[in-house]
Formats: structure tokens, C-alpha cells, sequence
């Protein structure tokens, strides 16, 4: 039989009430042992999907006053029998109220244990399992929306959908190879060659979607470059005197490398390596150049900033001819043209007139990356794909669709081209969990915290 587990599902410390979470088949047992229900007849009624406040005991000790929530199997989260003891808020009450648990035969849940046990049951797939660690790390409303709605299955339709007409494709060249008949065989590859293309513009929708959906979860990695003086801190202090700047620390970040973050109208700017900026003596601001030009490979969003009508010079020149589709420039101090006609020396790039001073040109960056991020051509937000894991899975099952194609082209037999399909259609599998290895899941559930 499975361990009944339990675990504290919420963050320790001092709080208004504590949650201690069971799932499994003694659940039910191990709550008879330590609660005493205040009215005994309705718990013993056992109604599904309802509080009953009682008292938490050991072997008769009383230890708190709590609510009991009761979900049972098969309705419930984990698709097991779920109890949720709500006691007080009190860090060490809780640890208690687990122990007891324990002591009464559960045993500690893993990271991520409870969601795993409703993707083995079946009650989420692996998009819907990862939607809900998005969910709670979200830092925008565009993340938040993205990932309620992948939550919610949305994105799985879709992925769906696509196994689906590759699941077609393969039952087609099964019976293509099972009732081989001459003189049909060229009407059948065209056939075959049209429900492939439609197979590979799909991924290929879902791709171009995956572009946004990354950008809304991770965020945008933007590096600030520009010479001495050119006004990059008095930029990065504008837009951080914003109210929409976001202050608090996020974990797993050096805090060398990333200082800040900043919500732009639901898309998250990663500034990086904003220390760099900060510093200002001469010396620092060459090791600070150096520092930055590493991290320029790396960037989604290059801030240029150069002194409005200052022609560029060899180093900006290099780094536009490197990088300029994603640069944007910011031609400052604007204000001391006195009504001369701004150039743009780089016209392959956007080149933004700018003045931190005045505040000019801040609506129009804002524009500009919303522009990119969003690239003119997308219906909606949600139901993207949004994490490495899922386009590259994408990315593979596009990759032997083409391959398919292209032995279609060569006029390889159909049980070659069957092999090409069939990997599509592992990989897909791959993307709900329908086919993933324990390794796989492994790395994703752990990735949750313990109670989830
Ligand atoms: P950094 O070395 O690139 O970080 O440049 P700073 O932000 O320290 O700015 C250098 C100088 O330029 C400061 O004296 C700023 O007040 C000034 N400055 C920044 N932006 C503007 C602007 O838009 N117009 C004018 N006239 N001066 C500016």
C-alpha cells in the first residue's frame, strides 16, 4: 500500500493559522486516532468537502483547537483521502500537530509529493502540475494569467490537439504499410505530405506563442550598457522610482549579478547586473564594461544609451553590428539639442529619443518592448507555452515531423517515415507526462516546495 504522507503546507513562522496536510489510505485512521470531532454524529456522518472544528489530541493530551477539512478519495486534490488540519498560527503548534501525524503513521511528504500524486492518479497533467509552481512564483499579472490558464488545461487542449493529428498521420502510413495498394500510392504521399505540413505549422504556432509565453513567466533579461556619464543610473533610478518597480529579493539570484526587476506593464524586466551601473569610479567602470560585455550573449533586451548626437564609437559600433536585433537605442539628453534634428547612426536599430531629465521617451521604450515581446502577431496570452522543458519538447517533435517530410521528399518507404512520426510523437507525449521518465518528474516535482 502507499504511505499516507503529511507535510505543513504552509511557510513557517508566526501566522493567523498553520495547515498540516494528509493524503493517503490511513489518513482517515490517523485523523480517528488524534482528533476529537466537537459534534461526533456529523463526522462520523463523514460528508465530503466539509469543515468540522474539534480538537487535536494525543493519546488524549489536547494540543490546539482546530478546523479539519475532509476531501475524500476520489475527489479530491491528490485523488486519495485528503485531510487539512487548520490550527493555530504558531510555528511550533504546527511542527506538533505534524508530529502527531507522523508518530500515527504517516510519513513525511517529499518536495512537491502531493502534486505528484495527482499527476500519478491522473487528476493533472505534467503542463497543469508545472502551471501551479508558476502560478505561486508569479511576479506579474501576465505570469499569473498565463499560468492560471495552462492550470486550468488550456495549453493541454492544444498539446492535445497536436498529438492528436500526429497520432492521424501515424494510423495513415500504418495503413499505407499494412494495405500497400499500386497506383495509389502517389495520391496517398500527397496526402500524407499535407497532413504533415498541417503537423509542423501547428508546432510551429505553438513555437512562435512559446517566444511570449517565456518572456511572461521568466521575464525579460536586460543589460544596460552605454560610456561613463552617459546617464545609464539616472535611467535605471527613473525607472526604478516607479511604483511599479519591483524590491524584493528573488531566490536563487546572485545578488552580484541581478539587482532589480521591474514589472512594465506585465512584463518583467530582469536587470542585470545593475551593480555595474551603480559604481562610478573610473576603475570600476572598466571592470564594469568587461563585466557587461559577458553578459550581452546572454540578454534578451540590449539598452544602449549613448549622448544624443554623439557620433558611436568603435566599441558601440562592434556591439550593434553583433547584436542589433535585440538593442534598442536610447539617445539621451535630448534636452541640450535645442531644436536641432536628432541622427541615428546605427538606422538597422531603434533609436529612441530620450531624456531622463525631462522624462522623455519612457512611454515610448515602453511601447517598444511591449511591441517586441508580443511581436504584433499574437491573439491572446494564454494557453502559450511557457518553459524550456515544453519548447524544446516542441521543438523536437517539429524537427522529426520535418524529418518525415523530408523522407516523404526522398521517397524513403513508409516504415522509415513511420519512425520519424512515431519520435513526434514521443515527444509530445512527453510534454503532458503521457511518456516521461521518473527522472523527468523527478526533476520537476522537486522543484516544488514540501506540503505542495
Ligand atoms: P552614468 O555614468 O551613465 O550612470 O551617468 P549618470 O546617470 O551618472 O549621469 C551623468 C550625468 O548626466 C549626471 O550629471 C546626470 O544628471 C546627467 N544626465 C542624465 N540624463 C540626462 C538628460 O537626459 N539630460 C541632461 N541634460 N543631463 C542628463
Amino acid at each position: 500500500m502507499e504511505d499516507t504522507i503529511a507535510a505543513i503546507a504552509t511557510a513557517m513562522g508566526e501566522a493567523a493559522i498553520h495547515l498540516v496536510r494528509l493524503s493517503g489510505a490511513q489518513a482517515q485512521a490517523i485523523m480517528g486516532q488524534c482528533f476529537c470531532p466537537q459534534n461526533a454524529k456529523r463526522w462520523q456522518e463523514a460528508k465530503n468537502y466539509t469543515l468540522y472544528l474539534g480538537t487535536f489530541h494525543e493519546r488524549g493530551q489536547k494540543i490546539d483547537q482546530v478546523l479539519v477539512a475532509r476531501m475524500a478519495a476520489p475527489s479530491s486534490f491528490t485523488g486519495e483521502d485528503v485531510y487539512e488540519i487548520h490550527c493555530h498560527g504558531g510555528p511550533l503548534l504546527a511542527k506538533k500537530v505534524l508530529e502527531v501525524c507522523l508518530r500515527a503513521g504517516a510519513r513525511l511528504a517529499e518536495r512537491g509529493e502531493f502534486t505528484k500524486r495527482a499527476f500519478l492518479n491522473g487528476k493533472l497533467d505534467l503542463i497543469q502540475a508545472e502551471a501551479i509552481i508558476d502560478l505561486i512564483s508569479a511576479r506579474t499579472d501576465s505570469a499569473l494569467k498565463l499560468a492560471f490558464s495552462q492550470m486550468q488545461g488550456g495549453l493541454s487542449k492544444k498539446i492535445h490537439e497536436l498529438r492528436d493529428g500526429i497520432l492521424d498521420i501515424y494510423s495513415f502510413i500504418e495503413a499505407g504499410i499494412d494495405f500497400p495498394e499500386d497506383g495509389v500510392e502517389d495520391l496517398d504521399r500527397g496526402e500524407l505530405r499535407q497532413r504533415l505540413r498541417r503537423g509542423i505549422s501547428q508546432t510551429e504556432e505553438l513555437l512562435a506563442g512559446g517566444k511570449t509565453g517565456k518572456v511572461l513567466r521568466d521575464g525579460l533579461k536586460t543589460v544596460i550598457v552605454g560610456r561613463p556619464n552617459v546617464g545609464k543610473s539616472s535611467l535605471l533610478n527613473a525607472m526604478l522610482q516607479e511604483e511599479r518597480a519591483i524590491v524584493t529579493d528573488i531566490p536563487g539570484t546572485t545578488r552580484d549579478e541581478i539587482h532589480e526587476w521591474l514589472n512594465v506593464d506585465g512584463i518583467l524586466l530582469q536587470l542585470i547586473d545593475t551593480a555595474g551601473i551603480r559604481e562610478s569610479t573610473e576603475l570600476i567602470e572598466q571592470l564594469g564594461i568587461e563585466r557587461t560585455r559577458k553578459l550581452l550573449p546572454d540578454a534578451d533586451l540590449i539598452l544602449l544609451m549613448v549622448e544624443a548626437n554623439v557620433p558611436l564609437n568603435a566599441e558601440e559600433r562592434s556591439l550593434m553590428e553583433q547584436y542589433h536585433p535585440k538593442v534598442i537605442v536610447l539617445a539621451n539628453k535630448c534636452d541640450l539639442l535645442q531644436g536641432k534634428e536628432l541622427k541615428a547612426y546605427a538606422p538597422e536599430s531603434v533609436w529612441l529619443p530620450f531624456s531622463v531629465l525631462e522624462k522623455k521617451g519612457f512611454a515610448e521604450l515602453e511601447r517598444e518592448i511591449k511591441r517586441r515581446v508580443y511581436q504584433g502577431t499574437l491573439v491572446q496570452q494564454e494557453d502559450l507555452l511557457s518553459n524550456v522543458r515544453q519548447i524544446q519538447a516542441v521543438e523536437k517533435a517539429k524537427q522529426a515531423l520535418r524529418q518525415a517530410e523530408q523522407a516523404l521528399t526522398e521517397r524513403f518507404p513508409w516504415d522509415i517515415i513511420s519512425i520519424d512520426v512515431r519520435q513526434a510523437m514521443r515527444a509530445v507525449a512527453e510534454i503532458t507526462g503521457e511518456d516521461a521518465q521518473e527522472a523527468l518528474l523527478e526533476n520537476i516535482f522537486s522543484r516544488f516546495c514540501i506540503g505542495k
